[in-house]
This record gives structure tokens, sequence and C-alpha cells, in this order.
């Protein structure tokens, strides 16, 4: 029997960040994963740093001034994964000038002190200046404006390595099948395969899945808590897009935004917030998103693109705490909630990924509140250094892995591969060593997806890629041919979540 003060179950930001929270005040913590860390929304967000600027039109300060607070720390815990970005809003006529002035004004007014650069506006001249590939028609000028950028699954696995060294333990590919009661409490979780862990406090953090496991705690109560909001990103060479700055394209034809940001030498270009009747952790894309997605952004292009300069394409599914009757997932608050049910299990849902660790931190308050665990020290996490963080990492792209770089190093000096996985990706081949080594990595889906980012940015690249990580996997845990040929063909599968039909 396995004993633990905290168990989480679900391996993704709101799931990470309770686990380094417990683990980091001491308690004796479990982090139970279904998948890989990240299968779900954790690997597949438009990758901000962020107040939140949108949401200023929806009058929610407190909401947008705890995200600029959570944008400093999380800046400042983890330097080498996450960084300040601006952010050029164009303008299209003078009312737009004197909405995104007062905008732009009031997110620097509610960052305060913790404000991370100087925003400014520029003529049409100047706007054009900085972007020099956009499309003068309609533009009046723009505003810039600073946020943060970061890799969201390299911040996850960097999450995992923290809660590590405060002692904790992560189990990926072990779903939670069922509870264990015992006088009307949950004192445990039962695991596929039967095995059984117990924890004073168990906390639900997967997701978009919430009520699935609500259902399995609660069978006699309908659950209906969480709604999921689909998200659809597509993935170019930068070439496609010269400019200084993401871009922020503030309204879609339904109203929605539209960011162009630079990212690991591509440009992703993506839109939120279509409401989901079905929870799913890997979603088809929709073709009507892809063909709005591109159509805005060739409105702001000289040389527009089409479906063939699509590299590869992501889409992602965020838990929103569902209100009474919403219709529009944009206008749902991003605001998070923690309650637990009769028999008590502590479930958290909502949020979103830059206030990863105020979630984490409040689950844990809300635990020690309910008398499930002891009270411990006060929470340390705003000034955790995350694992491997560094004010002077390596040079890109070896950057992500802060003072870790040199274990890759060594791998490289010690294997004599220096090669690359594949020439159009920014990987080197000693990282897959690392990654099973040290990163819990199991499958080619972990490596090319979630260690490496290598499905994100090229979908053909990262397939041809796939037999030799397939083949190193293989040696490194002595499987045979068979599981080889095996991984392949559901690497190939998986990947057809990145490609678009034609
Ligand atoms: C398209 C999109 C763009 C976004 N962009 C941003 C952004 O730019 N900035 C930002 O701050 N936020 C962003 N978000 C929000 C953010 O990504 C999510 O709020 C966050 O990732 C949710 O994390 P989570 O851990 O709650 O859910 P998930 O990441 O989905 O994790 C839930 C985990 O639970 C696991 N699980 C489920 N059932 C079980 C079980 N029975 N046993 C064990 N494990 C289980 C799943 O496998 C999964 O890994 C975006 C979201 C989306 C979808």
């Amino acid at each position: 029997m396995q004993n633990f003060d905290v168990l989480v179950i679900g391996g993704g930001a709101t799931g990470l960040g309770c686990a380094v929270e417990a683990a980091s005040r001491g308690y004796k913590t479990l982090l139970l994963e279904a998948h890989d860390y990240g299968k779900g929304a954790s690997s597949k967000s438009t990758k901000l740093v962020h107040g939140g600027i949108r949401y200023l039109a929806n009058f929610d300060f407190a909401l947008v001034q705890e995200g600029l607070e959570e944008r400093h720390y999380f800046l400042k815990n983890a330097p080498h994964l996450a960084e300040a970005q601006t952010y050029l809003i164009p303008f299209h006529n003078l009312f737009e000038k004197i909405q995104y002035h007062i905008g732009i004004h009031l997110y620097d007014f509610l960052a305060k002190k913790l404000k991370i650069g100087r925003s400014r506006f520029l003529s049409k001249q100047e706007t054009l200046a900085e972007a020099p590939d956009m499309n003068p028609r309609h533009i009046v000028g723009g505003g810039i404006y600073y946020d943060g950028q970061f890799d969201d699954a390299r911040m996850l696995i960097t999450l995992l390595k923290t809660f590590e060294s405060f002692g904790g333990a992560a189990l990926n590919y072990h779903p939670v099948t069922g509870f264990i009661e015992e006088a009307g409490r949950i004192t445990g979780v039962q695991v596929v395969g039967g095995e059984k862990f117990y924890a004073k406090a168990i906390i639900n953090a997967t997701g978009t899945l919430t009520d699935q496991l609500l259902t399995l705690a609660e069978p006699n109560k309908t659950h209906d808590n969480v709604t999921a909001a689909q998200g659809t990103h597509l993935v170019f060479d930068q070439a496609v897009f010269q400019c200084r700055h993401a871009l922020v394209i503030p309204k879609t034809v339904d109203g929605r935004i539209l960011f162009v940001l630079p990212w690991h030498q591509h440009l992703v270009v993506g839109t939120t917030d279509v409401k989901m009747d079905q929870p799913t952790l890997e979603p088809a894309a929709q073709e009507a998103e892809i063909d709005l997605i591109l159509n805005t952004f060739n409105q702001y292009l000289t040389q527009a693109v089409t479906r063939k300069d699509i590299r590869a394409l992501f889409v992602g599914q965020r838990p929103l705490v569902k209100p009474a009757h919403a219709q529009n997932t944009k206008k749902i608050s991003r605001k998070h909630e923690i309650f637990e049910t009769a028999n008590g299990l502590i479930s958290i849902v909502g949020g979103k990924w830059t206030i990863y660790r105020r979630m984490g931190q409040d689950t844990i308050d809300f635990a020690i509140q309910k008398g499930r665990l002891p009270s411990s020290k006060p929470s340390v996490t705003q000034n955790l250094a995350l694992f491997g963080a560094t004010d002077h990492p390596e040079a890109y792209p070896l950057n992500v892995y802060g003072t870790e770089a040199a274990m890759i190093r060594q791998i490289q000096e010690e294997t004599q591969n220096k090669a690359l996985l594949h020439p159009r990706l920014p990987y080197f081949q000693a990282e897959v060593f690392y990654h099973l080594r040290h990163e819990h990595a199991k499958t080619v889906e972990d490596i090319l997806a979630r260690r490496t980012r290598a499905i994100f940015l090229d979908v053909e690249a990262a397939l041809e890629a796939a037999p030799w990580v397939a083949e190193t996997l293989a040696q490194y845990f002595g499987h045979n041919q068979e599981w080889v040929r095996a991984q392949i063909a559901s690497f190939q599968a998986f990947a057809a979540h990145f490609k678009h039909s034609t």
C-alpha cells in the first residue's frame, strides 16, 4: 500500500502547478497522468504569458491584474523558457485608435510595478516600418505593448523536474480508473492494472475531463461543471511575415482575437474560443477554422499564404468553468474554481497557463482549510526558481534546458553525435538520450511532440524523424522490431491531427 499526503490526478499545467506547490511545502506528493504530461491543452496553448488584454473588454480587471502578477513570477522563475515579447496591434480607424490607447494604458496601469516594458504608439509609417510585410490598406497606426511568451510543454517538463527535486513522485501512463471510499470519504485511487494509491488529499486536475472523474467519484450525481473551448493554430515558416513583434489582430469576422507569434523560428497563427459539446484531449481541426485563420491573416499580408504553406497545425481544448447558460466561450471568465464533493474529492477547474502557480497555491490552501492536510510552511513558489533556471542560458536551441544544456553537450561528447534529428528541425539527436534518461519519455510521440516540439513545427519533418526515434527508444528499453513498427504506425495516426485535409 502506498500512502501520500497529496495525490494529484492529471499532468497538465494545473496538476503540475498543484504538485510543485504541495511538494515544495513539504507534503509527500504523487502525481498520476493517464497519458503523457501535456497530452491535453497544456501543450497546445497560444504560448502567451499574459494578463489577458482582451478580458479588459469584459471589465474583469481583477482577473487581468491576477494574470499580470503571475506573468511576473512566471518570467522571473523560468527565464530559460519564458521571455518578454512585444505585441503590435494595428489600428484601422480613429475609434480603434482611441479604444486601444485606453486599453493599453489601462493594461500597463494594472501591471503597476510589474510592468515588463514601455508601451508605445506608432503612426502608419512607423507601424509599417516595424512590420514591413504588413498590408498598408486600412491601417492608420498601431500600438505596441508587452506580454510574455513561452514553450508550454517544456515548461511542463521543467515543473515535473522541479517537483521531483522536492522528492515528489510522478507517473505518466497511469490513468486513474476508480476511487476508493471508506466511511463515506475518498481515501485513494485505483489505476489501470489494479494498483492502488492512498492520500490525505486527492486533487482532480483533469482539465476538460474533470466531470468524468467527478462521475467516477459520485456516480449517482450529475456533474456539469466544465465547458471545453477549442482553439486552432497554424504554423508557418517565419519568413512568411517579417515583423519585429508578435501581431494581434483584434477582431476576426466573428469577433475573436487572432495572434501571430514568432515561436522556435516559426510563426504560430491562431485563435481560440469555439465551444465544443464533447471534450477530447486530441481534437480534430475544423476546416472552417483553418479557412477563417488563413482569411484573417491574409488581410494583413502583402503576399497571401495558402494551405500549402502550413507546416503544421495544432488544436486544443481548454477547460472553462461553466456558467449557468453560456453560449459564447469568449465571454466565459478565465477564473479558476476549487470545490469538493461530499465524499472529499477536491477539483480545480478553469484558469489559464499563466496562472498555474496561483491555481496550485489556492488548491493546496483549500485542502488545508478543509482539514484534509495538516498546515504547513507558507507557499514558497512565488520566488522559486524552477529546475534549470538561469539568466544566462546557452544559445538557441539548447536554451530551453537552462543549466541542463551542459548535460546534453556531455551526451554529445559521450556518443560522438552532434547530428540534428532532421535538417528542418532545431533539435539534436543527443537530446533524445537526455529525454529518455531524465524526462520520463516513453514513446515516439512523447519525444516528437512534448520533449522536443518537432510535430508542432513541421509535421512532415517529424514523420521523417520518427523511425530513428523509434529505433533509439527500442534499443534503450529493449523492445523488438514489432514494437518499432507499432510505434511508427501510432505516431503516423497521431500526426493526422497536425495536418489539414488538403
Ligand atoms: C487553444 C488554446 C490556447 C491557449 N492559450 C493560452 C495562452 O496563450 N496562455 C495561457 O495562459 N493559457 C492558454 N490556454 C489555457 C491553458 O492552456 C489551459 O488553461 C491549461 O493548459 C489547462 O491545463 P489543465 O492541466 O487544467 O488541463 P490539461 O492540460 O488538459 O491536462 C489535464 C490532464 O489530465 C489528464 N487526465 C485526464 N483524465 C485522467 C485520469 N483519469 N487519470 C489521470 N490523468 C488524467 C489528461 O491526460 C491531461 O494530461 C490555452 C488553451 C487552449 C486550448
